[in-house]
């Protein structure tokens, strides 16, 4: 572990944020527009048990006792042997093995892929840890000498590269090592750990999935539900946020058809590549026409697919958008803009018939619980080696950890609340001029997530995400 790695980079003091402090109280980020996703939990949300300093010392201790050495090797083989979203059965299977190593009860094939590992150890709060597994479908370009060299099959049937290209092998690493140190540290705190180790993160399946497999009813409900985040960031920082921390999100099919023929007479055709064109241009002033200034939505058209062959015009166009929003609100009247032009495009092309749209991958918003991102921030504040900052404003990545917050269709009763911070896993010493807002405004010069060259510091990075997690655990295990 090199403790230079963490001083690299890290510019702010404890508990800043790295905006003016209007941007901080900005409160249309804070309170959110009364969408059913995207309340914020305000009754039941348990207090830290333990006084944060005590928690991090703790976590300290419980972290020391069972050294890190063998997590780098355990981390080094996730990441030499990803797999694709619902389909990580040899993720699982290690993640299963190390948590029965650490004495907890494991039950597998949880929501297909899923696992969840309990330590029962006396009264007190049920505390859930989850960490995704699946990887992406990405060519890895790293120098790493354990760089995946891997390739998995889409449920379309498409063979592609695989690359763990958001950190997941590091959440499934920091959750087994955290789970090892508190079986380590059982006579020093008292409750139930709940580890989740969820699948299909990536496509938004993996935590619908496991709740729809009774993962709040076969197992304990848990009191409150933590998760982490690794971010193209220096060893050090971390990042938490009293509110929405992440945005809402929805992938959309369009379908345009039209009539194929020969490519020298459009004229008795309906050209649906032109008419596919317009879509994808038209569709750019959802955002910059149709949406208030001060309320970010994004609209990226991903994937354009149509034709085989120069001269034959295709009989059908498919275009693939992902939409980001802060609230449900405002995705769902994107959404809608969306197939309102969709539907007008082809009605002003004549195409035979209406486009087809399928919505999928659709998650919430992740609205973080105030007083427990308070407990937390103060826990992480109070670790060696850490900096600690306040997001001013939402990131527009999403997740679908948020999906565990959310009773109704998901399960019964009260809401859990949860919270779920950032923390960096990039090596210091390579990004001397890092400037945390960098992060945001997308200028930073370390490869994000999801690209082909993202590299996580593997030691550095898991020592600091395994203290930040146990320490988050042992705020709330009295
Ligand atoms: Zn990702
Ligand atoms: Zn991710």
């Amino acid at each position: 572990m090199s403790d230079r790695a963490y001083e690299n980079g890290v510019s702010r003091g404890h508990g800043e944020s790295w905006n003016s402090p209007d941007a901080v109280a900005d409160p249309s980020s804070r309170t959110s527009t009364g969408t059913r996703h995207c309340e914020p939990v305000a009754v039941g949300t348990p207090d830290p048990g333990v006084p944060a300093r005590i928690a991090a010392e703790r976590a300290e201790d419980a972290v020391r006792a069972t050294g890190h050495g063998a997590w780098v090797d355990f981390f080094r083989d996730l990441h030499a042997n990803p797999e694709l979203s619902m389909r990580e059965h040899r993720t699982a299977g290690r993640l299963a093995e190390s948590l029965q190593s650490s004495g907890l009860d494991v039950s597998e094939g949880v929501g297909e892929t899923g696992v969840v590992g309990i330590l029962r150890n006396g009264d007190g709060p049920v505390v859930m840890l989850r960490g995704d597994m699946d990887a992406l479908p990405i060519r890895e370009e790293t120098d790493l000498a354990y760089r995946s060299e891997a390739s998995g099959t889409l449920p379309s049937g498409g063979q592609v590269p695989v690359m763990h290209a958001c950190g997941h092998d590091m959440h499934v690493t920091c959750l087994a090592a955290t789970a090892d140190a508190l079986a380590e540290a059982r006579d020093g705190w008292s409750g139930t750990l709940l580890v989740v180790g969820q699948p299909g993160e990536e496509t938004f399946q993996g935590a619908k999935a496991m709740l729809g497999d009774g993962l709040f009813t076969r197992f304990p409900k848990p009191d409150v539900a933590l998760g982490q985040h690794v971010m193209p960031a220096p060893v050090g920082h971390v990042l938490h946020r009293a509110a929405t921390i992440m945005a809402a999100t929805a992938s959309i099919d369009v379908t345009i058809h039209g009539r194929g023929g020969h490519g020298s007479q459009p004229s008795s055709c309906v050209d649906p590549v032109t008419t596919a064109a317009y879509f994808v241009t038209r569709v750019q002033a959802v955002v910059s026409r149709e949406t208030p200034s001060f309320d970010p939505v994004v609209v990226t058209t991903g994937m354009f697919h149509a034709g085989t062959k120069a001269n034959i015009i295709p009989d059908e166009a498919v275009v693939t958008l992902n939409v980001r929003a802060m609230t449900d609100a405002s995705l769902d009247r994107a959404l809608t803009a969306i197939r309102r032009i969709a539907d007008a495009e082809c009605a002003a092309a004549g195409s035979p018939r209406p486009p087809t749209v399928a919505v999928f991958a659709n998650g919430p918003a992740t609205v973080n619980d105030g007083s427990l991102v308070e407990g937390l921030s103060a826990a992480h504040t109070s670790l060696a080696g850490t900096t600690v900052t306040q997001l001013p404003t939402p990131l527009m990545g999403s997740e679908d950890f948020s999906e565990y917050g959310l009773p109704g269709t998901r399960y019964d009763g009260d809401p859990v609340p949860y919270a779920l911070w950032m923390w960096g896993g990039a090596d210091g010493d390579r990004y001397p001029a890092f400037r945390l807002q960098d992060l945001q405004s997308g200028t930073s010069e370390i490869p994000g997530n999801h690209t082909t060259r993202f590299e996580l510091a593997a030691e550095p990075a898991i020592a600091v995400g395994n203290r930040l997690l146990t320490s988050a655990a042992l705020s709330y295990l009295s």
